[in-house]
C-alpha cells in the first residue's frame, strides 16, 4: 500500500490520469496509467520497497551455501581427468590452432620460485614469466596515471566482513580475486562481496603455482573457479584472474585467455601483507611502504597487492585508504579503473542483465551449466562446508600437494620482484608459512 500511495501521490504523475480519491469510497475503475519510465530518482526511498537481487541469466542455480551447491564442486585440488569435456575440447582446439605456446612446465620446491629447463629463459620472449617480472603486454600490471586499482587476494575469509563493511561505508568498490575452495567455505562472505557490487574475479581453485601445472590442470583450476563464480552470481563469467604468487607465463596466460577469455592481472607494488600474521612484515613497515607509494609519483597508477586474509591485512588497507584520498588518487575496482567497464564478460555489472554464456567464452551457449563427467568424484578428500581444518592445513605453501587447499597460502611471496631477491626471500617465507601452518593447526 505504501508503494501504491507513493505512486498515486507522486507529484510527477499527471493528475489528469488519476481518478479523484474520496476517502474509502473510491473506485478502482480508472483510466490511470503508469508512466513509461520510472519517475523517482534511484536514491528515493521508494526504491527500497521493491529492491530485488541482481539480475540473472534466467537459469535456476543451487542456492549459494546450500549442500547441493557445495557438492557440485571439487573440495580440493581438481582432477583434470574429471572435468568438463567442453573445457578439454576448448583447450585442445586452442593447442591445435597454435594459440598455446609449447613451453615446458616449470618445477619448484615448496615456497621457491619455479624454474625452467636449460634453454628456456624465464625473462625471454618465449617464456616471459611474471614471477621473474617479465611483462606480457596483454597483462595488467599498472593502473592508469593517478588511479589506484583496489584489489584483494585470497578471499573470501572471515576477515573479509570487516573489509566489506569498510568499503561499503566509503562507497568504494574493489576487485576480489577469490579462491574457489574459499568461496565454498565462506559463502556468506562471498555473497556479501557480490551483492555490494564488488568485482568477483578468479584466483584459481586451490592456489597453486600455475606454471608448474600441465595445460589440463591449468584448465581445471580456472574452469572450476569460473564455473563456481558463474553459478553463484546468476550466470556471470568473470573477466579477470590473478595467478597465485603472481606466477604466470606465456603458456598459462594463453590458456586463460584462449579458453576462458580471461585477462591476467598482476601488480606493481607489494605490501607483503600476507606475512603480517607470521612476522614477515609489520603494520608499520606496510604503512611506510604505502605512504611512499601514495605520496609518490602518480605515473603509473598503482595496483597494490593486498589480501583480505587477516584482520591485520585489512587494517593495513583501512589505514592507507584515507591517505589515498587525501592525496587525490582516483580509486576503484580494476574493472572501473583499469578497464572502465565490467568485471564480467557477459554482464555490465553485478546488477545488470546477464547474457547467458558458458564459462568458455568462445563457445557461448544458452545453457551455462556444465555437465561434468565424473562429477561427484572430485579428487582428494571431500571436506564438508564449514570445515576449517582443510583450509588451515593448506598453509604449507605446497601448491603441488594434491588434496591440500592452498587457500590461505598467499604465503609464499613469489612476488614478481627481481628474481634473485625473490628467491632469496623465498627460504624465510616458506619457513614462515610452515610456522603459520603449525600455529593454525594448533589453534
Ligand atoms: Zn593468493
Amino acid at each position: 500500500m505504501l508503494l501504491l500511495s507513493a505512486l498515486l501521490f507522486s507529484p510527477f504523475v499527471s493528475a489528469g490520469l488519476i481518478p479523484q480519491l474520496h476517502g474509502h469510497d473510491h473506485s478502482h475503475i480508472s483510466s490511470k496509467r503508469l508512466p513509461s519510465t520510472w519517475y523517482q530518482r534511484s536514491d528515493h526511498p521508494v526504491h527500497n520497497l521493491f529492491r530485488r537481487g541482481p539480475a540473472t541469466d534466467g537459469i535456476a542455480y543451487a542456492e549459494v551455501g546450500s549442500p547441493t551447491w557445495s557438492a557440485a564442486y571439487p573440495q580440493s585440488t581438481p582432477d583434470s581427468k574429471a572435468m568438463a569435456a567442453e573445457w578439454l575440447d576448448a583447450l585442445n582446439a586452442a593447442v591445435t590452432a597454435g594459440s598455446i605456446p609449447d613451453i615446458p612446465v616449470s618445477t619448484n620446491l615448496p615456497g621457491e620460485n619455479p624454474t625452467y629447463p636449460p634453454g628456456f629463459d624465464p625473462n625471454g620472449d618465449v617464456v616471459c614469466s611474471a614471477t621473474y617480472k617479465c611483462r606480457n603486454p596483454g597483462d595488467i600490471w599498472d593502473a592508469p596515471d593517478g588511479m589506484v586499482g583496489i584489489s584483494f587476494d585470497d578471499g573470501p575469509q572471515p576477515a573479509s566482513d570487516d573489509l566489506y563493511d569498510f568499503l561499503q561505508s566509503n562507497n568504494e568498490t574493489a576487485t576480489h580475486f577469490m579462491i574457489g575452495v574459499n568461496i565454498l567455505q565462506y559463502p556468506t562472505e562471498f555473497l556479501k562481496a557480490f551483492n555490494m557490487g564488488g568485482d568477483i574475479a578468479a584466483h584459481t581453485w586451490t592456489h597453486p603455482y600455475t606454471t608448474t601445472l600441465s595445460n589440463e590442470d591449468v584448465v581445471a583450476q580456472l574452469g572450476w573457479s569460473l564455473e563456481l563464480i558463474h553459478n553463484s552470481t546468476g550466470g556471470r563469467v568473470t573477466k579477470f584472474w590473478r595467478p597465485p604468487f603472481g606466477d604466470s607465463d606465456n603458456r598459462v596466460r594463453a590458456i586463460a585467455s584462449e579458453v576462458f577469455g580471461l585477462t591476467t592481472v598482476i601488480w606493481n607494488q607489494d605490501t607483503e601483507d600476507w606475512s603480517l600474521t607470521t612476522g614477515g612484515t609489520t603494520s608499520q613497515a606496510i604503512n611506510t611502504s604505502m605512504t611512499g607509494w601514495i605520496t609518490g609519483p602518480k605515473s603509473p597508477g598503482l595496483i597494490i597487492l593486498e589480501h583480505e586474509l587477516s584482520n591485520l591485512s585489512v587494517a593495513a588497507f583501512k589505514a592507507a585508504y584515507p591517505v589515498m584520498k587525501s592525496n587525490n588518487w582516483n580509486t576503484g575496482s580494476l574493472a572501473q579503473i583499469v578497464e572502465g567497464t565490467s568485471a564480467y564478460q557477459n554482464a555490465p555489472s553485478s546488477s545488470g542483465p546477464v547474457t547467458p554464456a558458458d564459462v568458455i567464452l568462445a563457445a557461448t551457449k544458452s545453457n551455462a551449466s556444465v555437465s561434468v563427467s565424473g562429477s561427484g568424484s572430485p579428487s582428494g578428500s571431500g571436506s564438508s562446508l564449514g570445515s576449517s581444518n582443510t583450509q588451515q592445513s593448506s598453509q604449507t605453501g605446497s601448491p603441488s600437494s594434491s588434496g591440500s587447499l592452498a587457500s590461505a597460502a598467499p604465503s609464499t611471496s613469489a612476488q614478481p620482484s627481481s628474481a634473485s631477491s625473490s628467491v632469496r626471500r623465498m627460504g624465510s617465507a616458506a619457513l614462515l608459512c610452515l610456522v603459520a601452518s603449525l600455529v593454525a593447526s594448533a589453534v
